[in-house]
Order: C-alpha cells, then structure tokens, then sequence
C-alpha cells in the first residue's frame, strides 16, 4: 500500500495537491476537515457535535476525530493506499494512526509538509472566503485555526522526523510545480 499524509498548515494547498495526487495514483482521500463539514451539512449527530468547534477554528477533541478516521479506514479494505488531509493534526492522532494501518497489516509510508509561510497563508486564504465562504475562513476564526497549527499540529513533524518518514517541499509556487516536486518524492519511495 502506499499511504501518504499530506502535512501544512491552513491554506498550504493540502487540498488541492490531494485531489491530483489521489488521480495519479489511485488513492482513497481521508481529508477529516471534508468529512467533518459533511457530517454538519447533513445534520448529523456528529455534525452537531463538532460545528460550533469548528467554527471557532479549534481543533475537534481527539477521541471524536480518531474514531472517525478508523471507522474510514475499517469501511474500504480494498483501498490500494490512502491520502491523509487534514489528519493527523495531534501527536496522539499520529499514534493512532499506525496503530490503525498495523492493524490492516500497513504502515505510513511518507509524509510530505508543505512549506508555506504565514503572510502568504492569510492571504490565500482571505481569497478563498470569498469564494468558499467557509465561515471558519473569516479573520479572526482564521487566527486561531493558525494558533492551533502552531501550537499543537506543528508537533506532529518531529514524530515523522524521528521514523524517517518526513519530506518538506516548498508550497508556493504554481499547482504543476509543486505536484510535479510531490510526484518526484513519492516516486522515489
Ligand atoms: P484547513 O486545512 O484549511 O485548516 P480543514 O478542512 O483540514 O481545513 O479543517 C477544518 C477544521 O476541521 C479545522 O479547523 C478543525 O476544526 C477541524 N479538523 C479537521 N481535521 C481535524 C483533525 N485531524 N483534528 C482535529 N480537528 C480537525
């Protein structure tokens, strides 16, 4: 299997270089941020749970997130590999991700960050607002989306860096740039 998680902060560009990489190689795409709106659009119980967080721009408690991610993986077993977005943003969700893929037999085969710095994320993403009109997307909530990142998802890299797994590409620059730069690391696995 070829299991890829895709690191960065908000607006690196995570969802765009998933949906293309997902095409080239076949990949299902765990993005927990997708599911998490999905649930809300469809008024799950799930849904209510996790909405006014979400909102807010904080992080949704480790237990609801990991239990979502497991029963996604447990759901497509005929997976050739996975694209993780979003996921894991928390040491304790990256511990329970190997757990998860050692128990379908798997493990995490690399990780790719990418690089982008904090000017030039608010500006993204100040643009994309006004197309998406995520409402966690509005200035203040996006401050605190960037504060979580810094203070608690940043620590998920140095658990990579440990296992070898961790590869940084640099986020700006064109689309095709940057994903022919991801194509040639995952070439290279
Ligand atoms: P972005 O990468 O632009 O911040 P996402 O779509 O990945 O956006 O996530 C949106 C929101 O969903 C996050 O701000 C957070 O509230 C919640 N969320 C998504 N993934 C996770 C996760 N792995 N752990 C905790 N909360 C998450």
């Amino acid at each position: 299997m070829l299991n890829l998680v895709l690191f960065g902060p908000p607006g690196a560009g995570k969802g765009t270089q998933s949906a293309k990489l997902l095409e080239k190689y076949g990949l299902h795409h765990i993005s927990t941020g997708d599911m998490f709106r999905g649930h809300i659009k469809q008024q799950t119980e799930l849904g209510q749970q996790v909405s006014q967080i979400i909102a807010d721009g904080k992080l949704v408690p480790d237990s609801i997130t990991i239990a979502m991610l497991e029963e996604e993986i447990k759901n497509n077993p005929q997976a050739k590999g996975f694209i993780f977005d979003g996921f894991p943003r928390t040491v304790a969700q990256a511990e329970a991700l190997d757990d998860s893929l050692k128990s379908i037999g798997s493990e995490i085969t690399g990780v790719i960050a990418l690089d982008v710095d904090e000017a030039e994320l608010t500006q993204r993403i100040a643009k994309r607002q006004e197309i998406s009109g995520r409402a966690d997307d509005a200035a203040d909530k996006l401050t605190k989306r960037i504060e979580e990142y810094f203070n608690k998802t940043i620590k998920v890299l140095p658990f990579y860096e440990k296992q070898g797994k961790l590869t940084k590409v640099s986020g700006v620059g064109s689309i095709d740039g940057i994903f022919n730069e991801l194509t040639q690391v995952i070439d290279n696995y």
